[in-house]
């Protein structure tokens, strides 16, 4: 079994020594649990989290285990009555090519049709993060504006689409012009705005409305240039802030650098909330998927991937995500 184990905790940036590649026998489903063999593995910015031993809503994985991560593949050997082999998953666990699982969080997802890596992305994890943010926190309504972060990415694409689809006006945020022109013309949003320009300027020019959803991503000056330009009773939906994962642990404590003036939260009658989808998305996955699957059929729904080869090569491509070099959702074919 190809395996790829956390060696040791990143100082800052992760590097490629952070990592151990190691084969290792195919372990034995148990009972009750299916054998699964990844077809594709999803990397997701919360890993970084994972990689850092500090107090989280979810542990750290050890030195020495195997990375975390969501897999989707096909059942190999099953001691469970609810699947045979030749199922095909989602739910296999880990940065390894083989994964031992019980059946909570074990969906039986088509092989082709939507294609197997969709149910990592627009149909899996970060599309359920987006339909369950808009639905519980950011609300958007037809006529209102709404501005998304890291746009072109997992989660990004999928708000966009979702607000639009509600009615709003959607301008999205994104690290260059290719990115930028694929959220426009593949996706449909209004307009893009590229986060290495001038930010200020170009917020003047494309919502000189105001804006009513912020659909936070990234954080850093991005934040700090959309947050003033939230409406009366608008919604900040703090989904993940990826700018800062590399910063030291503690960096949101004291000594921290200084953020935004909070008090237009009073005044403008503001909603920020954090979410985690694990806490209600899953038990919700049914509903979405139903919703999301049927606007991929009258062509309502689109998304972009980047599959990288082969899983050893998993390390550089997680390294890049925190550096936005992704370019859509970010998955390992799994050889
Ligand atoms: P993406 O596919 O959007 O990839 C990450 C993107 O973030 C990059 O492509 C890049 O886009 C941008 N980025 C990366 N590094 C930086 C940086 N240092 N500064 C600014 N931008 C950067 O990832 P996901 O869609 O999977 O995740 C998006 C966000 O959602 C993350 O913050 C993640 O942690 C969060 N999330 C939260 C969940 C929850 O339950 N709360 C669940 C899932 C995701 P660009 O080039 O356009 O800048």
């Amino acid at each position: 079994n190809l395996q790829i184990l956390l060696k040791r905790r990143p100082v800052g940036a992760p590097v490629p020594e952070d990592f151990d590649i190691v084969e290792t026998p195919i372990p034995e489903p148990g009972e009750g649990q299916v054998l699964v063999r990844a077809r594709f593995l999803s990397l997701d910015p919360y890993m970084r989290g994972r990689m850092a031993d500090v107090k989280s809503y979810a542990k750290p994985v050890a030195l020495g285990a195997v990375m975390e991560g969501q897999t989707a593949g096909e059942v190999v050997a099953s001691r469970h009555a609810g699947f045979a082999p030749g199922d095909t998953v989602l739910g296999g666990f880990g940065w390894q090519r083989f994964s031992v699982v019980g059946p909570e969080r074990l969906f039986k997802v088509p092989a082709t049709d939507p294609p197997l890596s969709a149910s990592l992305g627009v149909l899996g994890m970060p599309g359920l993060t987006a339909w369950t943010g808009l639905e519980d926190i950011g609300q958007p309504k037809a006529g209102e504006t709404v501005v998304v972060s890291a746009a072109s990415g997992a989660v990004g694409q999928v708000v966009g689409q979702i607000a639009k689809l509600r009615g709003a006006k959607v301008v999205g945020v994104a690290g260059g012009a290719k990115k930028c022109d694929f959220v426009v013309k593949e996706l449909g949003f209004d307009a893009c705005l590229d986060h290495h320009g001038d930010l200020d300027a170009q917020l003047d020019a494309a919502v000189p409305e105001g804006i009513d959803v912020y659909w936070e991503n990234v954080g850093g000056k991005t934040q700090a240039a959309v947050f003033p330009r939230l409406r009366d009773f608008g919604r900040m939906v703090m989904c993940g802030m990826i700018a800062q994962y590399n910063e030291a642990p503690g960096a949101d404590a004291a000594g921290a650098p200084p953020g935004p003036n909070l008090g237009p939260i009073v005044r403008k009658r503001l909603r920020v909330q954090g979410f985690i989808v694990s806490d209600t998305g899953w038990s919700r996955y049914g509903t979405f998927r139903a919703e999301a699957e049927g606007w991929i059929r009258s062509g309502k729904l689109r998304w972009r991937e980047d599959v990288v080869d082969g899983l050893a090569n998993a390390p550089r491509a997680f390294i890049g995500l925190l550096k936005g070099e992704n370019f859509g959702k970010l998955v390992v074919r799994v050889d």
